[in-house]
């Protein structure tokens, strides 16, 4: 085994020398430049990463300076990268950094290890790099090549195995070449004993491979299979502005903790009901007029009906906003890694902002959980029992935009709270200009934005791409 380690590491380093890739954070061994390649490299590909490290780093050249940025400055600049929090992160240790070592990154790993996220294997690989210190930076990549060279079985989705080939790893580093040693060992793994077609005959420690030899080179490294992610299905709102918002949309602004902290976002629910609807069609079409009758009628599948109709109410009940779904958009998807977002994305004419008062009203008389989303269960039932037959009101009847609560069974003193206005006791002059009023008082962290808007304003991908399309469509 001894041999076999010893031709490992000389084999390896020589290789490296020739063949390790120009890639802008090898440029020096500056420890900040190294910190955050690695963090953008986490779950990213290596051609995905070096625009933006590039933009990054001309953006934010030094600790300092990434550490004073606002933090929606750090998001625009990250957006499109995924895992926000790796950015958020990345700031609070930069802050860090300048509180307690004077913005110089200290020489010593515990220091290192201290900052905020950072775990075991950014670590390793900035202590290495940056310092030529002799620590382990085992990665997904590291763990396949040492699991299939040494031919070992143990499960690398288990901690104890990591820990196991941290030891091996470190066991492994020539002296004085921990950098170069590191790196190597994830080029290798990148490039030559990919996951799955390793390319042993080009590889440079392919006479000592042991699960090469035994012809495992396939089978390992084993690892146990992650929990799938749990899929969600959501609706989400294109909703439009008019009068002075017009040519806006609305979007919100996610909280300070948790997933996709403080990005923005279209509005959108859970689809409380969507499981339980999801027999087949029973065919049935019914008319649903949109808010522009003069453009065109369109027929619309029950569930598509119903789904516009639990959008509408759920909007008004978690959010305060009374708006109408006009029709289907596109359908989206957002892969997290223990959740998949599948939304539907719907225009909606804006209403009102809802008072609280009328809000309440409304969630009293629709079945909520306590997390404020719909029941499946009962939501189906309410909305097949109650929906009115015909058409839906057009916005030339007083009375249109209570139609959410109409078609779901909301009795009638809740459908007077949620549409005041519709209930024929104003004119049309009075009600726009109500609509006017309540444009500009939105829920808090909520905004108009126009196209020139989303300069300023980070968005997760899915968000960007719904709304590149939009904005697309509309000029
Ligand atoms: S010989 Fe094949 S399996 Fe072994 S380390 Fe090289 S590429 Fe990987």
């Amino acid at each position: 085994m001894m041999d076999a380690k010893i031709f490992f590491s000389q084999e390896l380093l020589s290789w490296f020398h020739i063949h390790k890739r120009t890639l802008p954070w090898r440029q020096n061994r500056d420890p900040y430049r190294v910190w955050v390649s690695e963090i953008m490299l986490q779950q990213t590909r290596v051609d995905t990463v070096i625009p933006y490290y590039e933009r990054f780093m001309a953006r934010f050249p030094t600790v300092a300076a990434l550490a004073a940025a606002p933090e929606e400055e750090v998001l625009k600049c990250w957006e499109g990268l995924g895992y926000y929090s790796r950015a958020r992160n990345l700031q609070a240790g930069a802050q860090e950094v300048v509180e307690r070592y004077g913005g110089v990154i200290p020489d010593d790993a515990e220091a290192v290890a201290g900052l905020k996220g950072i775990g075991p294997y950014t670590r390793g690989a900035v202590m290495s790099i940056a310092f030529n210190r002799a620590e382990p930076a085992v990665d997904g990549n590291v763990m396949r090549v040492l699991s299939r060279y040494f031919c070992l079985e143990d499960d690398i989705a288990k901690n104890k195995t990591r820990i196991q080939l941290e030891k091996l790893a470190v066991s492994l580093i020539p002296d004085g070449h921990a950098g170069d040693f590191n790196q190597a060992l994830m080029e290798l793994g990148a490039l030559v004993c990919t996951p799955k077609s390793p390319g042993c005959l080009t590889c440079p420690v392919m006479e000592h491979c042991a699960g090469r030899l035994a012809g495992k080179e396939l089978v390992l490294p084993i690892k146990t299979k992650a929990k799938p992610p749990r899929e969600e299905r959501r609706l989400a709102a294109i909703v439009e502005g008019s009068g002075s918002q017009t040519g806006k949309v609305l979007v919100r602004q996610r909280p300070a903790s948790g997933l996709l902290a403080r990005m923005w976002e279209l509005p959108h629910v859970l689809d409380g009901a969507a499981g339980a609807e999801s027999k087949p069609a029973r065919g049935r079409k019914r008319t649903v007029r949109t808010n522009r009758p003069q453009e065109h009628t369109d027929a619309l599948p029950e569930q598509e009906v119903l789904r516009m109709e639990r959008l509408g109410l759920a909007l008004a009940v978690e959010s305060r906003l009374l708006a109408r779904p006009l029709a289907h958009w596109m359908e989206a998807e957002h892969v997290f890694s223990h959740i998949i977002w599948k939304l539907d994305i719907y225009r909606c004419e804006f209403g009102f902002v809802l008072e609280e008062e009328e809000r309440q009203r409304l969630e009293h008389s629709y079945e909520v959980t306590a997390r404020g989303e719909m029941l499946a269960s009962e939501a189906p039932s309410s909305y097949t029992l109650h929906r009115l037959d015909g058409e839906y009101p057009g916005p030339e009847d007083a009375g249109s935009w209570a139609y959410t609560g109409r078609a779901s069974g909301l009795p009638d003193e809740a459908l007077t709270a949620a549409a005041g206005i519709a209930t024929g006791t104003w004119t049309e002059v009075e009600a726009e200009e109500l609509q006017e009023e309540r444009q500009q008082q939105l829920p808090e962290g909520y905004r108009w934005i126009s196209r020139e808007d989303m300069d300023e304003l980070a968005f997760p991908n899915v968000f960007l791409r719904i709304l590149n399309s939009y904005w697309e469509q509309q000029s």
